[in-house]
C-alpha cells in the first residue's frame, strides 16, 4: 500500500511538472497572433508569452507607418526633403528589403506604399483608377530611389510622396523576433503564428514536429496538405481576405511596384524558408511574379520552397515538397 501511495505521489509529480503547451491569441500589429510555448506551468508560460509580445509591440512602434510617431513615419515624411536618421535596427530591415527586391527583380518592392492613395482594400474604391493616376503614382514606386547611408546610419527617399511601408515583411520578421526572444529566455519549443506567418522550433509535447494545415482558398473546409515545419518559417500569404473585384476580374492587395496595378491569377501562395521573413517577404513576391517566374526563382534557392493556388484552384509547388494525397 504504501509503495502504492509513494508511486501515485511521484507519479502525480511528474504530471504536474510536465511540459504543456501553453497558446494565447490576441490582436498585435493589426492582426491576429497566435502564441504558443511549451513550459512546465501557467506562470512560466505567462511570463514567456508576456516578453513575446513586449517584443512584438516595440517592432511594431518602430515599423509601423500607421503611427505617427515611428521611425518610418519619419522616413516618409521628409521624403524628398532629408535624410532621416533611424535605429540601426530599422536600417538593417531596409537593407534587408532591399536586397529582397533585388533577388526577385523589383517584385517586392517596401516603396510600394504610396500606391495605397490609389489601391484602397477596405471595401471603399468604388471604380478602378484612372490609367492616369496609376502611372503617377506609380513613378514614385522604385527600391532605386531608397538612398541609405550606412556611415550615418540615414535613409533618404528621394522622390516627395514615396513611401515605404513592411505590409509584406513586417509580420515574419516579428515572428521571427519573438521566437529569438524565447530561445534566448530558454523556451524549448514554441511557435508564432502571425495570422499566416509561422515560425517554430522545437517539437510539440508528444515528440512529433510542429505541422502547417495547407488549405484551399476556393475550398476553406478541405485541408490538402499537412506539412511539417521543421524548425523554420512558414508564411501563406493570400488574397481572399483583401481583394476587389471590377468587371469580373479579381484583383489582389498585392501591387506589382513596376506597374502600379494589383497582382491578378494567383489566390495564395505558401512560402517554407528558414525565417519568416524572407518568408513573408518571397510570398508577396511569388503573387506579383506569377506562377512560372516565381517558381522558377523559389527552386533556384536552397531551403525555400513553395505552393501556389490560381484562381482556377490549380496547385502547383516547387521541386521538393511531396504532398501526400490526404
Ligand atoms: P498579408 O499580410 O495580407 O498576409 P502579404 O504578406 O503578402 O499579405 O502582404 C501584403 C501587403 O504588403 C499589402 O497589404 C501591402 O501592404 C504590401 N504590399 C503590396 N504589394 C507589395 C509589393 N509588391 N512589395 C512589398 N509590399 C507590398
Ligand atoms: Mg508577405
Amino acid at each position: 500500500m504504501r509503495l502504492f501511495i509513494t508511486l501515485f505521489v511521484f507519479l502525480l509529480a511528474i504530471t504536474s511538472y510536465a511540459q504543456q503547451a501553453h497558446k494565447r491569441t490576441l490582436k498585435l500589429m493589426g492582426s491576429r497572433f497566435d502564441i504558443t510555448v511549451v513550459a512546465e506551468d501557467s506562470i512560466t508560460a505567462k511570463d514567456y508569452i508576456d516578453s513575446a509580445i513586449e517584443e512584438i509591440d516595440r517592432i511594431e512602434k518602430l515599423i509601423s507607418s500607421w503611427d505617427e510617431n515611428s521611425q518610418t513615419s519619419e522616413i516618409n515624411k521628409f521624403a524628398g526633403i532629408k535624410p532621416v536618421k533611424v535605429e540601426a535596427e530599422l536600417f538593417s530591415l531596409i537593407e534587408r528589403a532591399i536586397m529582397i527586391s533585388k533577388l526577385t527583380d523589383g517584385a517586392f518592392d517596401i516603396s510600394y506604399a504610396s500606391m495605397d492613395k490609389i489601391w484602397k482594400f477596405d471595401g471603399s474604391m468604388k471604380k478602378m483608377p484612372s490609367e492616369e493616376d496609376i502611372r503617377a503614382s506609380v513613378a514614385k514606386v522604385g527600391y532605386t530611389k531608397i538612398l541609405l547611408d550606412k556611415d550615418k546610419l540615414t535613409v533618404f527617399l528621394k522622390i516627395r510622396g514615396m513611401k515605404i511601408g513592411f505590409g509584406a515583411i513586417g509580420k515574419g520578421y516579428a515572428a521571427d523576433m519573438a521566437k529569438q526572444l524565447l530561445v534566448a529566455k530558454g523556451v524549448s519549443s514554441g511557435i508564432i503564428n502571425a495570422s499566416g506567418d509561422m515560425n517554430s522550433w522545437g517539437q510539440q509535447v508528444d515528440g512529433s514536429e510542429w505541422k502547417v494545415a495547407i488549405t484551399n482558398p476556393l475550398n476553406k473546409n478541405k485541408v490538402f496538405a499537412l506539412l511539417p515545419i521543421n524548425n523554420g518559417a512558414v508564411v501563406t500569404s493570400g488574397d481572399y481576405e483583401k481583394y476587389v473585384d471590377f468587371n469580373g476580374k479579381r484583383y489582389s492587395h498585392i501591387i506589382d511596384p513596376r506597374t502600379g496595378y494589383p497582382s491578378i491569377g494567383i489566390i495564395s501562395v505558401t512560402v517554407f524558408a528558414p525565417k519568416a521573413e524572407l518568408a513573408d517577404a518571397l510570398a508577396t513576391s511569388v503573387f506579383v511574379m506569377g506562377k512560372e517566374a516565381g517558381l522558377d526563382r523559389i527552386n533556384q534557392l536552397p531551403n525555400i520552397e513553395c505552393i501556389i493556388i490560381d484562381d482556377k484552384g490549380n496547385i502547383s509547388k516547387s521541386n521538393n515538397i511531396v504532398i501526400d494525397k490526404l
